[in-house]
């Protein structure tokens, strides 16, 4: 059986993409969370509403141990199973003038982001190198394309993401492997609930922030068969605010 497993899949852009790899691709969705495992449950129980199926399996990214114990663990219980795809999703913003910033807010988004790409992925590639096949989509940032104010340590993590796709991408092509990047603009969702959507909106050409279903599609086709020649991209997504 494949499934995907999506990082950060119990709130925002994680859970309406996980709930579209379902519903597209018929894939059982390995929904992973870091604390929040009531609205995890919530993203699992979206699934089945739409006659799909999948399972909660919580860590936190940025810790390579927890990655492989769980992940490890899972792939032992499940040998009928290969994970095909994988959404690196789980993101975190501690937003500041970079002149003020605590190491700490550098260090957690920087962590969570980059190498909790490389713990995830590390771990999940080896399968699909043996399998000699894949689809690994990061989602990154307009901030990791363009570098926005505020946001030094984000537009770092998400510009890492960036280059570590095209890079990986070159690596894995021979196995029909592809990664791609997609880097959304302002979504709705938890991320975004504090700014000022009116303010902000007029900034962006279509008026509005996007939805994340509509990044959820966007993943879903960067995931299937028809997209089997597209690999080290990054794909904006963001109403035209830059390109
Ligand atoms: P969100 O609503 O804040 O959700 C974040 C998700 O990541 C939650 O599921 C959270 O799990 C999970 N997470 C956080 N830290 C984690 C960790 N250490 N280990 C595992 N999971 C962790 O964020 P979002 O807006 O959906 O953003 C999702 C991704 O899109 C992020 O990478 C973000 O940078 C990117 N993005 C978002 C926007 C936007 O406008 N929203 C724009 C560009 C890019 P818990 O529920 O357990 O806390």
């Amino acid at each position: 059986m494949s499934c995907a497993l999506v990082t950060g899949a119990s709130r925002g852009l994680g859970r309406a993409i996980a709930v579209q790899l379902a519903k597209d691709h018929g894939l059982y969705i390995l929904i992973n969370y870091s604390s929040n495992q009531t609205a995890a449950e919530e993203t699992l129980e979206e699934i089945r509403k739409d006659g799909g199926d999948g399972e909660l399996l919580q860590f936190n990214v940025q810790t390579k141990s927890e990655v492989d114990e769980v992940l490890n663990t899972w792939k032992a219980n499940n040998e009928d199973k290969f994970i095909s795809v994988l959404v690196n999703n789980a993101g975190i913003t501690k937003d500041g003038l970079f002149m003020w910033m605590p190491e700490k807010d550098w260090d957690d988004v920087m962590n969570i982001s980059t190498k909790g790409l490389f713990n995830v992925t590390q771990n999940i590639i080896q399968q699909m190198l043996r399998k000699r096949s894949g689809r690994i989509v990061n989602i990154a940032s307009v901030s990791g394309m363009k570098g926005v104010a505020g946001q030094t340590n984000y537009s770092a993590a998400k510009g890492a993401i960036i280059s570590a796709t095209k890079a990986l991408a070159q690596e894995v092509a021979k196995r029909k492997i592809t990664v791609n990047a997609v880097a959304p603009g302002f979504i709705a969702s938890d991320m975004t609930k504090d700014l000022n959507e009116d303010e902000l909106k007029q900034m962006i050409p279509m008026n509005r922030f996007g939805k994340a279903d509509e990044v959820a599609h966007l993943v879903s086709f960067l995931c299937s068969d028809k997209a089997a020649y597209i690999t080290g991209e990054v794909v904006n997504i963001n109403g035209g605010i830059y390109s």
